[in-house]
């Protein structure tokens, strides 16, 4: 009886979802354009395209974002360093 009742609580779950749409919270920003998110009720994960439209993080998606982060990083590091340097 237990387990029937987790079943239907997560089936509930993301029928509340595609009904009204994910709960998106931001877990990770990239940089000023893109950042990534997470339903808090369903725990699937989704990015922004260029236009701002939430889209589902692929795998693929996932690695483009991790190398603008880190290019994002390296760039906020370098103007931090040359800016030292110029004082
Ligand atoms: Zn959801």
């Amino acid at each position: 009886m237990k387990a029937n009742y987790l079943t239907e609580g997560m089936v509930k779950k993301n029928y509340r979802c595609s009904l009204l749409g994910h709960h998106y919270v931001e877990i990770k920003k990239v940089n000023n354009h893109f950042s990534e998110y997470e339903c808090s009720i369903c725990k699937m994960q989704a990015t922004n395209d260029t236009r701002g439209h939430k889209i589902t993080l692929t795998s693929q998606l996932k690695e483009i974002n991790e190398t603008l982060f880190y290019l994002n990083l390296k760039k906020q590091f370098l103007s931090k360093f040359y800016f030292k340097k110029e004082q």
